[in-house]
């Protein structure tokens, strides 16, 4: 989280919005790129500041959470009869307090279409207690309900991680986890199988491992494909499959996410057959 002057050099293929959300975003706040899905950027208030974000050139800015703007992306989702799935994210979510984030979840709940909504937060990781009785027994009114969490490293799974994620499953909160490949930080086996192994023994499932995305100033975070594809390597088949997570690119331009298997040397396919890197690099 400490700014370096690593951040100030823009890189062949950085850009401020790599993913082209705001191309994506029918309304402000609300990006709406697959059929039966958005993403409802809530808030712009984080619980922690990556260094890496792929908001950052929005994220921290001030702008907050205004009610005006949540109204319309509430109206954009009610209007729009295919969005069955509503992933509430930021900033973080849970930096909002507990009767705003409750108004926000009551109103799409209203919304008969909305199956799912699922929050993006760093909460339960950066600021636990942050994970109150409170706040978990308003969110067990509305499932179902998923949280994805955010977490880079084994270091952050303290006691207090794990008993705020306790309250999270005991709740029935079904919990997954979004990790980002960050070199010099958890660009190796031996730490991210501890992170894996670790999540899933607090009942998070580890959902996806993410190449760093090609954010402006991001290129002393990034590491070649390659070691990914090592990492994956070394999870697959030496550690419980649930612990093993999807290692993708989030392609450039809002491509989508795009998941990568190691090569099989000896017939030049991927190793499962469902997928060949040959050539990908991201940033
Ligand atoms: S927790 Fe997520 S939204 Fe917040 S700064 Fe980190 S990557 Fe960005």
């Amino acid at each position: 989280m400490i700014p370096t002057s690593g951040e100030l050099l823009l890189s062949p293929g950085e850009e401020h919005d790599p993913l082209d959300e705001d191309g994506h975003s029918p309304v402000p706040g609300l990006i709406h790129r697959y059929p039966d899905r958005v993403l409802f950027l809530v808030t712009d208030y984080c619980s922690s500041y990556c260094r890496y974000c792929t908001r950052s050139r929005m994220v921290g800015w001030r702008a907050g959470a205004s009610k005006a703007r949540w109204q319309k992306a509430i109206a954009y989702i009610g209007a729009n009869q295919q969005i069955r799935d509503v992933l509430i994210s930021g900033g973080d979510p849970l930096t909002i307090p507990d009767h705003h984030l409750e108004w926000l979840l009551s109103r799409l709940r209203k919304i008969e279409h909305v199956e799912l909504i699922r929050i993006g937060t760093k909460a339960p990781i950066f600021l636990p207690q942050r994970i109150t009785p409170d706040l978990v027994a308003m969110l067990k009114g509305y499932h179902p309900l998923w949280m994805s969490i955010h977490c880079t490293h084994p270091d952050e799974l303290t006691p207090e991680v794990g008993a705020a994620l306790a309250r999270l499953a005991d709740a029935g909160i079904p919990l997954g986890s979004q990790t980002v490949l960050l070199a010099g930080i958890n660009d190796s086996v031996e730490t991210m199988k501890t992170l894996m192994q670790g999540l899933v023994r607090n009942r998070v499932k580890p959902y996806y491992l993410y190449q760093c995305d090609p954010i402006t100033g991001s290129a002393h975070f990034r590491t070649p494909v390659a070691k990914g594809l090592e990492i994956y390597q070394g999870l697959r088949g030496h550690t419980t499959g649930y612990a093993v997570p999807n290692y993708v690119i989030d392609a450039p331009g809002g491509g989508g996410k795009i998941p990568l298997l190691p090569v099989d040397p000896a017939d030049g396919t991927g190793v499962f057959h469902d997928f060949r890197v040959t050539g990908l690099r991201a940033g």
